[in-house]
């Protein structure tokens, strides 16, 4: 793979597509971040102009780091460019980046000032002002519909406001998305690998290239449809995928499991159309593998032989009227007796106690593991424990030589209240993203870079 990238003495390296810029002094960059940080309130209401909100996890702002302060070194121009949460091209004070300015200025001593807007005159301005070895960071780019839509008025609009030069993407846990930011940026500038993109994806090949069997992929979260169309492609690679989370009702409730008021992706009553694919292809998965069995040998304390289907779901799981349950019900998917209550106001929010320890046993065997999502709604402690436990389960098989790969803004959430953060080959701050890389699909983010 050949990805542009930044040379270390500050000169451009494989300057293909742009003669012209041999170095990024006195540049005008205009770089793609990821700060879709979670954020938490600290004063006012949600929803009203008086609330303060404070970056509650920086991983994903470190992880930019590097190619920042290289680009402040070397006394480039700098403009962060980034999303934050689903503003759906609306402006929406709780999803400004404006704490993530207050973040880089107050925590980490950058010389950034936040502007109000991702484009218009106010940009314009404090861009043309801006001078080397100071960075401007724009407002939500999700505010504005074109971002999404990769419309090309907006893609010009964010190039001559900011009067960019040149593009960088650090943003792999984007890539997958053919947006303004990600696509239309890179076909109309210069463009260049962030560090840490470069770094991601040269570790995600070279794990594909050669891959320690037996393979585990982990799935839960909530991002049901990104991810249901993606296990599909990550299922024939992998020995084994173990379940768990929202995805792993959708997978149930597919194969015939009652799952009652489960979350499986998707408003039930306004999106009967996304239920509908999701189930289809949940179903799909399901049939295409349903004769695959996998042996796993010596597994646990007694050494057993496990004769496994490849799609592992949970056998049991934690239970509750809602997320913020006090009280979870543990309840039995695969036994005798058969659940004639098929209507109960109940949610599955967490793997149970005998799903965790089959998991465990697997993950035990496992040369190399991939996981993404959570296995429960592991804010709420109640059903945190399947989260915690298939993080440790898979930190245990690291020290012992697997490979693993862990990603997800709300896995790393996981891994960092675990204390567990060092104890994996690669964690990144990329869930969907990775996982579509790692199913061997193309990102149009990262192969728009390799032109
Ligand atoms: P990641 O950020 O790691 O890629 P996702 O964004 O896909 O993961 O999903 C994370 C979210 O999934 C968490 O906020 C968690 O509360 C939610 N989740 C996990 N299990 C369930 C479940 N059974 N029902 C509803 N939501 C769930
Ligand atoms: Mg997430």
């Amino acid at each position: 793979m050949l990805l542009f990238t930044l040379g270390k003495d500050g000169k451009i390296e494989l300057m293909i597509n742009c003669p012209k810029i041999k170095d990024i002094k006195n540049k005008q960059v205009l770089v793609r971040v990821d700060f879709n940080v979670p954020l938490k309130l600290v004063a006012g209401k949600a929803g009203n102009k008086n609330a303060i909100w404070r970056v509650a996890d920086s991983d994903r702002i470190s992880s930019a780091l590097e190619t920042i302060n290289f680009l402040l070194d070397n006394q480039a121009k700098v403009i962060l460019i980034s999303h934050l949460g689903r503003a759906d091209g609306k402006k929406n004070h709780d999803l400004s980046l404006l704490p993530v300015a207050k973040f880089l200025k107050n925590n980490l001593d950058l010389p950034v000032e936040f502007v109000n807007d991702c484009v218009g005159v106010d940009v314009a301005e404090k861009a043309r002002n801006l001078r080397s070895g100071q960075a401007l960071l724009l407002e939500n780019l999700r505010f504005y519909p074109g971002e999404e839509k990769n419309d090309p008025h907006f893609t010009k609009q964010l190039i001559k406001d900011s009067a960019a030069e040149i593009y960088i993407n650090e943003a792999f846990s984007a890539s997958h998305r053919a947006h303004a930011s990600t696509v239309g940026l890179a076909k109309r500038l210069p463009s260049f690998a962030g560090f840490n993109l470069k770094r991601e994806v040269e570790l995600f090949s070279k794990a594909l290239n050669d891959i320690k069997r037996p393979l585990v992929v982990v799935m839960g979260g909530a991002k049901i449809s990104d991810k249901v169309a993606t296990m599909q492609n990550l299922a024939r690679l992998a020995d084994v995928v173990l379940v768990g989370g929202g995805i792993a009702n959708a997978m149930l409730r597919a194969g015939g499991i009652e799952t009652h008021r489960s979350f499986i992706g998707a408003d039930e009553e306004k999106e009967t159309e996304e239920i509908g694919k999701i189930l289809q292809t949940a179903k799909d998965i399901l049939g295409e593998h349903a004769l695959e069995r996998v042996l796993f040998e010596n597994v646990g304390k007694d050494r057993k032989n496990l004769p496994l289907p490849k799609i592992v779901l949970p056998i049991d799981v934690l239970a509750g009227v809602d997320a913020n349950a006090k009280e979870s019900e543990q309840i039995a998917l695969l036994s005798d007796v058969v659940d004639t209550d098929n209507d109960r106001d109940i949610k599955y929010l967490d793997i149970g106690p005998e799903t965790i320890r089959l998991y465990r046993y697997i993950l035990q065997g496992a040369k190399t593991i991939v996981w993404n999502g959570p296995m429960g709604v592991f804010e709420n402690p109640v059903f945190a424990r399947g989260s915690r436990e298939v993080a440790r389960a898979i930190a245990r098989a690291s020290q012992n030589g697997a490979i693993s790969l862990v990603g997800g803004g709300e896995s790393n959430s996981v891994i960092n209240r675990a204390g567990l953060y060092n104890q994996f080959t690669h964690v990144s701050s990329a869930g969907g993203a990775a996982l579509e890389f790692l199913s061997g699909e193309k990102l149009p983010g990262i192969e728009v870079l390799e032109k």
